[in-house]
């Protein structure tokens, strides 16, 4: 994939990139090693204060910021913003809790004193994806440079402007140089990168191809991995939910980011009795939804990333309509404007073994199942090879426990929007990935966890 910002509103190519040569990477490696060898001694508050600075440049630019992501990838500028602010919050965040995280922490045991040591690891890379192209990557940022780590940052070939900028705030914001470089470079590039004895360990954002291909990289070096996968996240609704805030709801879990979102709701699993309402409902605000150029403030849908993904999502609807699958709305591509756009969809009646029932669907489809009673709703919630998140929605007591329990997920949220928060963690299970970002289980992923062990004092 070319290294360009190409507008998907238009189709129009605003700039190309040269990727980086093997030279410029092995001067970047460089540089990040020599940075992390006087930055892993800096002070925390000190880290804390410049983590501070980029939360501040954030919030002055957000405007700016947002309307190059928005340029870059097509998602609606109100979320862009939204976004860029949020990147500020996880800055404050670890500013805030960070010295908390990484400080010792002792455990009682036969020694005079034990405890543990958060330390450093050296350099990170981060393979990074489009669809939130700020806060995929300030949300690893935030907490490896508060850990006292620096970061290589590979982000997807579409945002290359969103990477130089991210790389800029937060030069600008104090961090020395070479603690934070982006790369602009290919995914065939990154191989070699994590084969580097200098980088001790990655993360990736993104579609499972790539973390097989990461993850088997890093095994054969024995480096750590965190890997955010796809999701295919069920949205329950049964018959004590509250019916509008669940399909207001919905709509929101499915429309985020133009539905190209990891977390986003993809199959609504609802109880029969009350189907028919929320599918009415559903399809009502469906239709009320605004559509068009993703730089205009009134704008809820924005255009899809790339001619790829728009082809991809609408194949999995065609192959899902030939099998039986009833199309409510929507259901092909939108031909009467440049563009990739792809028109909210619902489609009913899915078959078990069409790709509705078994492929993440990444654009703003959503796809809707009736069952029996909770069990059917648990076990089809189940029914994938992910296990991202899951929004389930009832007022019974007993049925939210069982819920916590049995859907198999990296989270559950009763009554709401699945969404990301700083302080809670965020991961997958299955093949959604496995780690944690966010939190301070995110922070603890990528320090050495050193055990230390102090005897009593011994008579010479
Ligand atoms: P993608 O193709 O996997 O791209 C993600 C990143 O990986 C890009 O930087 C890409 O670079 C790079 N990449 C691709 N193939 C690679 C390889 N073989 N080796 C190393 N790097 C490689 O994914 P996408 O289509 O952009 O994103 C959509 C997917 O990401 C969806 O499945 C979505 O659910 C998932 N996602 C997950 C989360 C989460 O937190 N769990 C969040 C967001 C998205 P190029 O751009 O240069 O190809």
């Amino acid at each position: 994939m070319a290294i360009a910002t190409v507008n998907p509103a238009t189709g129009e190519t605003v700039k190309t990139f040269t990727p980086h040569s093997p030279r410029e990477i092995e001067a970047k490696l460089s540089l990040a090693a020599s940075s992390f060898a006087q930055y892993r001694l800096t002070p925390l508050h000190q880290r804390s204060e410049w983590l501070n600075q980029a939360a501040s440049i954030l919030e002055a630019e957000a405007p700016q910021l947002a309307r190059l992501m928005t340029l870059e990838m097509g998602k609606p500028i109100k979320s862009a913003i939204a976004e860029v602010q949020k990147c500020a919050l996880v800055c404050r965040y670890y500013a805030e809790n960070g010295p908390g995280f990484l400080a010792d922490e002792p455990i009682e045991t036969d020694a005079k004193l034990s405890y543990l040591r958060y330390e450093p690891m050296g350099i990170i890379l981060a393979v990074m994806p489009w669809n939130f192209p700020f806060w995929q990557v300030f949300r690893f940022a935030a907490p490896i440079l508060m850990g006292g780590n620096v970061g290589l940052l590979k982000h997807a070939s579409n945002v290359p402007q969103c990477s130089l900028e991210i790389e800029r705030v937060i030069r600008d914001a104090g961090f020395p140089p070479g603690v934070f470089q982006s790369l602009l470079i290919g995914g065939n590039q990154v191989e070699a990168i994590i084969n580097d004895p200098r980088v001790k360990a990655a993360t990736l954002t993104g579609s499972e191809p790539a973390g097989m291909s990461l993850a088997s990289a890093a095994g054969k070096q024995i480096k750590k991995t965190v890997l955010e996968l796809g999701g295919s996240d069920p949205f329950i609704v049964l018959e004590s939910a509250n019916l509008e805030a669940a399909v207001a709801t919905a709509v929101t879990a499915r429309m985020l980011n133009s539905g190209q979102s990891c977390v986003a709701a993809k199959r609504f699993i609802i109880q029969a009795s009350m189907a028919d309402a929320f599918e009415a409902k559903l399809l009502a605000k469906f239709q009320a939804l605004k559509v068009g150029d993703p730089q205009l403030e009134e704008t809820e849908v924005g255009p899809l990333a790339t001619p790829g993904i728009r082809d991809d999502l609408d194949l999995q609807v065609q192959k899902t309509v030939a099998m039986g699958g009833k199309v409510l709305i929507g259901g092909k591509p939108m031909s009467d404007r440049p563009g990739y756009f792809y028109p909210p969809t619902i489609i009913t009646e899915i078959p078990p073994d069409s790709p509705g029932a078994q492929e993440e669907f990444f654009g703003p489809v959503a796809l809707l199942f009736r069952v029996n009673d909770l069990s059917e709703a648990i076990a089809l919630a189940n029914d994938t090879v992910f296990g991202l998140g899951a929004s389930a929605w009832t007022n019974n007591p007993q049925e939210q426990e069982r819920l916590i329990q049995e859907i198999e997920a990296g989270c559950v949220f009763i009554n709401g929007l699945v969404k990301s928060d700083p302080r809670l963690p965020f991961g997958g299970i299955k093949r959604s990935g496995y780690g944690r970002e966010l939190g301070k289980e995110g922070m603890r992923e990528f320090v050495n966890i050193k055990t230390v062990w102090i005897a009593h004092d011994t008579q010479s």
